[in-house]
């Protein structure tokens, strides 16, 4: 193992964005922002870096923190006043990640040498006037320097982004660009020009004229009509649904998603499959070697980890070598062609191990982001700050509606979803006893191994107690009272149970009145 400590430590820190699609971790690591202020914004968009990872920061700011400062520039606490900011701020994220460089300035913006300017990729202007932003400005178009500014206002807030000539970047996208051209010189032309263009203009004025006439005729009446009617009873069928709740979690999510434990313990009945099972399968090998699962907080045991990951991966690959080129195939071969099956098999399954990939396999970690979590954190704060005040019988502003929003921070865009509330839904709606789950089999599972797996799901069934049907043609699979339909080792294939089959599991004898779910619909997957 060639591997230092300090790089395991390193690459483990960042290894959650790493599982974003696209990222390159190297560009973060060479990366040079500077910020102009270091105020609320400014703290806080130091320290997204700081975490993500930046290779330096330049920190530039005039002001001396103050006790009123306390209550939103997080870098700073009491005791700090009176000391500057930019210096302050410095010490606080090297405390964050010791592995940043930052360099500050306690200094105007417009007094320092173009040289710290020119070092850095980005600037972001964080200011807190008028003046200063415009000199931001003035220096960032003469040096080319793209810059973030940005601003907020009791509740609002803008980002502009600034991308000057020569910057070397490509700002607008081309067809959208020609598209606003063409609308332009549509705009630009004459009816002396093209006659038609304007005739079809005016017969498309005259059809939307008869349309409004059509619906203010005939439509409109029957609405105002229906509206009425619905103003009368409102307050006592509709107001108590639709005003005073909104939809619950899991009005959108019918079925819970399959369990990656379950998974996991398809895999170690089997051989495993991809670069996921070799993993999963090394983590039950080490506990098998040294009696205890493995710390991926210790460096030396993720190494031992990943030697026996690395194994278990090398053999897959020679599986699916033999596989392919079984040896009578192979003497046909010549050994270009050979190394070029081998070739095609790494690429397939992916490169060798990194331990941060490791951790994200055994914990089933999902990617993340420092700028999106703050985006998301913010508006969480915010909504819950209106309903605080509101369950406080006091008013600033009301809850988002659509109580759903999506924040894409590829496309900068916000959409709220109109999520609807479902009379079935299992925890708000009005069906009561039934539980959907869907489970994750083997090919060669068995009627017995539905128990195992719902068990490993969380729904620990006696088998004794328990009937497994074919809710569609009521066929009964599993009825521990019968002794012709208790064979635990019929395989579900010759049962024709086919991938994402629904079988309902109900309950007999004792558990029939214990149990408060009486009907389990499981969706029964094949991996
Ligand atoms: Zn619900």
């Amino acid at each position: 193992m060639t591997e230092k400590p300090d790089d395991i430590v390193k690459s483990r820190m960042y290894a959650r964005q790493q599982l974003i699609d696209g990222w390159d971790q190297e560009v973060i690591n060479d990366g040079v922002i500077m910020i102009i202020g270091v105020g609320a914004l400014g703290c806080e968009i130091a320290k997204d870096f700081a975490l993500m990872g930046i290779k330096k920061l330049i920190l530039v700011d005039l002001d001396t923190i103050e006790t009123s400062n306390l209550s939103r520039q997080m870098l700073f606490r009491p005791g700090d006043e009176g000391r500057a900011k930019a210096e302050v701020a410095a010490e606080r994220l090297l405390e964050m990640n010791p592995y940043l460089k930052v360099d500050y300035y306690f200094e105007k913006l417009q007094k320092l040498p173009m040289a710290v300017y020119e070092e850095a990729d980005i600037v972001v202007g964080a200011l807190d006037n008028f003046n200063a932003r415009l000199d931001l400005n003035k220096i960032c178009l003469r040096i080319k320097k793209p810059m973030v500014e940005g601003a907020t206002h009791a509740f609002e807030g803008h980002v502009q982004i600034v991308i000057p000539e020569g910057s070397g970047l490509q700002y607008k996208n081309k067809e959208r660009e020609i598209e606003n051209l063409v609308q332009t010189r549509l705009w630009e032309t004459t009816e002396m020009e093209y006659p038609e263009y304007f005739a079809a203009q005016k017969r498309i004025e005259e059809l939307e004229e008869e349309i409004e006439t059509i619906k203010a005729e005939k439509i409109t009446p029957l609405i105002q009509k229906f509206r009425k009617e619905i103003e009368m009873v409102f307050d006592w069928k509709y107001a108590p649904e639709l005003l005073d709740l909104t939809p619950c979690y899991r009005c959108l999510v019918p079925i819970p998603p399959a369990d990656d434990k379950l998974v996991a313990a398809c895999t170690l009945k089997g051989l495993p499959r991809n670069r996921n099972h070799c993993v999963i399968k090394a983590e039950v090998e080490f506990e098998k070697r040294y009696g205890h699962k493995p710390d991926l907080n210790l460096n030396d045991e993720v190494v031992k980890l990943k030697e026996i990951a690395q194994g278990e991966f090398e053999k897959l690959r020679e599986r699916v070598f033999n596989e392919n080129v079984p040896s009578e195939k192979r003497e046909t071969l010549s050994e270009e062609e050979l190394e070029e099956w081998k070739l095609n098999i790494k690429e397939t399954f992916g490169p060798d191990y990194k331990f941060e990939e490791m951790e994200n396999i055994l914990g089933n970690k999902i990617a993340a982001i420092q700028t999106v979590s703050s985006v998301i954190a913010s508006i969480q704060s915010q909504e819950a700050l209106k309903l605080l005040f509101r369950v406080n019988g006091r008013n600033i502003g009301a809850p988002m509606d659509p109580p759903y929003v999506n924040y894409n921070g590829i496309y900068g865009q916000f959409d709220h979803l109109n999520i609807i509330k479902r009379d079935d839904c299992l925890a708000c709606g009005k069906i009561e006893g039934e539980e959907n789950v869907q489970i994750v089999v083997p090919f060669d599972a068995d009627v017995g191994y539905i128990f195992e797996a719902m068990k490993i799901t969380g729904y620990e069934l006696d088998p004794e107690l328990w009937m497994i049907t074919n809710p569609m043609t009521k066929e009964i699979y599993w009825n521990p009272y019968m002794p012709s339909l208790k064979d635990p080792n019929i395989k579900l294939t010759s049962l024709k149970i086919k991938s994402n089959d629904v079988i309902s599991l109900t309950p007999l004898g004792k558990a029939l009145t214990e149990s408060e779910i009486k009907k389990y619909n499981v969706i029964i997957t094949f991996m």
